[in-house]
């Protein structure tokens, strides 16, 4: 029995630290601490063999040294193909869930990759009967040393153009090193909002099937368009609702879980493009201007993305006319952000149809900092919008509107992986606490997916993606950067940095 062989070697390295320490005390003492020691060692050893003999399991604990990993070795505790589970040993656990995080835990990782229980220590040790299988099979245990580090679920990235976006800029050895750099900075899902449909389809197959390595993938086609504001990326336009409908039907036989709908869209082909998705059981994001927030989360649409919404629609009547006598358009964050008035009525009336409407909405803040912060406020201006940015997703925040985690990879130069991190950084300098930023970089992916039961918190019966740092999150969210292991679908990411 290998627990007996666990369990001495255990105790006689208690056993021998008390003596070590005990040396430094005089010759008279020694023989005092001899029976001091030693009686009470007697009974534990004693216990510890009358509670053998009650275990009727046959847990192999794997020996190996676990100073000795790094990023490479950790892999090697994958299991194997047999009945082996994994056990992450002593990290504090911050479940997703936004609640208290809990000292010492241990979570158990079985060979189908589900996370088969969680507990601590005390209560794992106490309860050795923990992996055995009602059928009596043996089964085997590697265990992972994780004390002093912290264990979060896998990270989302709701905004990954994994496949690119810009037309003819598709490029499969790209894709892959982007799927791989995400997975090595603990992202372990991404919604690519738009993309070239048949190879984003491919692409995610092959993730799927284990071609590729990296995150799993939901994933939008082409975008639908109008001709009136033609962009570079992959669209298709259209001016009909029976061409609208045609495009949802031909994507949805392509397999995309969401259909992309974008800035040329009016009102009228907004709602065929979200009766068409209904009927063939996907769902719809918008990046939308000639329809506004407030419209479209009122017609169903499911998912909104930037939470800078430009659109004519929600600005004051005067400021209305300013904008379009300017000449502004979809893209003119500046222009829109200096003319809106956040606490105005439209402002406030969207934010509300948002919370009605369960809307999901991806600030994608990284983009913001792109335009308006990186070259220094150059403009003086810029200082202001970017305020301005930030207090919009505060103020959805707060009233209720689910954030998600999202970047905009690959566009504005954005880091797969990495700018996530600094997304969740930027949510923090909105003044979304840290461990609210922690959950809608979890929980909120997952529930906007519809994947809460499969993954998106530490919890029971779900797949294991998990993340683990060397530093508290909770504490100062630039900890997320400090990653000792990815744990993506039950398996040790063999990490390359
Ligand atoms: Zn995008």
């Amino acid at each position: 029995m290998s627990i007996s062989l666990s369990a001495t070697l255990f105790l006689s390295h208690i056993i021998c630290e008390i003596v070590d320490k005990s040396e430094e005390f005089t010759m008279k003492n020694k023989i005092m601490n001899t029976i001091l020691i030693g009686v009470p060692s007697i009974f534990i050893v004693a216990f510890y063999i009358l509670s053998l003999l009650e275990t009727t399991n046959d847990a192999d604990i794997w020996a190996v040294n676990f100073n000795a990993l790094d990023n490479k070795s950790l892999s090697s505790l994958n299991p194997g193909n047999g009945n082996e589970t994994l056990v992450l040993d002593g990290a504090t656990l911050i479940d997703g869930n936004g609640g208290p995080q809990k000292a010492d835990s241990v979570i158990v990782i079985d060979d189908s990759k589900r996370i088969v229980a969680i507990t601590n220590q005390t209560n794992f040790r106490d309860n050795l009967t923990l992996n055995n299988d009602s059928n009596g099979s043996q089964s085997n245990e590697r265990v992972l040393n994780l004390t002093g580090k912290y264990a979060t679920p896998g990270l989302f990235d709701m905004h990954a153009h994994i496949a690119g976006v810009r037309k003819n800029s598709y490029d499969q050895a790209m894709s892959k090193n982007m799927l791989g750099m995400l997975l090595d900075y603990g992202v372990t899902t991404v919604r690519n909002p738009g993309g070239p449909t048949n190879e984003t389809v491919r692409l995610r197959g092959e993730v799927l099937n284990g071609t590729i390595s990296g995150p799993e993938v939901f994933t939008a086609g082409r975008l639908l368009n109008t001709p009136e504001f033609p962009v570079p990326f992959v669209e298709k336009q259209f001016t009909t609702e029976e061409g609208v409908r045609e495009e949802v039907r031909h994507q949805a036989a392509a397999g995309v879980d969401y259909i992309k709908l974008y800035v040329g869209l009016k009102p009228d082909l907004v709602k065929a493009a979200i009766d068409e998705a209904q009927r063939q059981g996907i769902k719809v994001i918008g990046h939308l201007y000639l329809t506004s927030w407030t419209d479209a989360a009122n017609l169903g649409i499911d998912f909104l993305t930037h939470g800078v919404p430009v659109s004519p629609f929600l600005l004051p009547e005067d400021k209305q006319r300013i904008f379009n006598r300017t000449g502004g358009g979809p893209f003119d964050h500046s222009l829109w952000l200096d003319l809106v008035d956040l606490n105005s009525s439209e402002i406030r009336n969207m934010i509300e149809s948002l919370v009605q409407n369960q809307m999901p909405v991806d600030p994608t803040l990284s983009v913001y900092e792109a335009i308006f912060v990186r070259q220094g406020f150059a403009d003086p201006q810029n200082e202001q919008r970017w305020n301005k940015v930030l207090r919009l997703t505060k103020m959805m925040h707060d009233s209720g509107v689910k954030i998600l985690s999202g970047t905009d990879i690959p566009n504005f130069e954005l880091v797969p992986g990495e700018s996530l991190h600094h997304e969740l950084e930027l949510l923090v300098e909105a003044g979304i606490n840290t461990s609210d930023v922690m959950k809608i970089a979890t929980k909120n992916g997952a529930e906007a997916l519809d994947l809460i039961n499969q993954t998106g918190t530490i919890e029971l019966g779900k797949q294991a993606d998990i993340l683990i740092l060397s530093a508290n999150p909770v504490e100062a969210i630039e900890n997320t950067k400090r990653i000792y292991a990815v744990i993506s679908n039950g398996r040790i990411i063999e990490r390359s940095n």
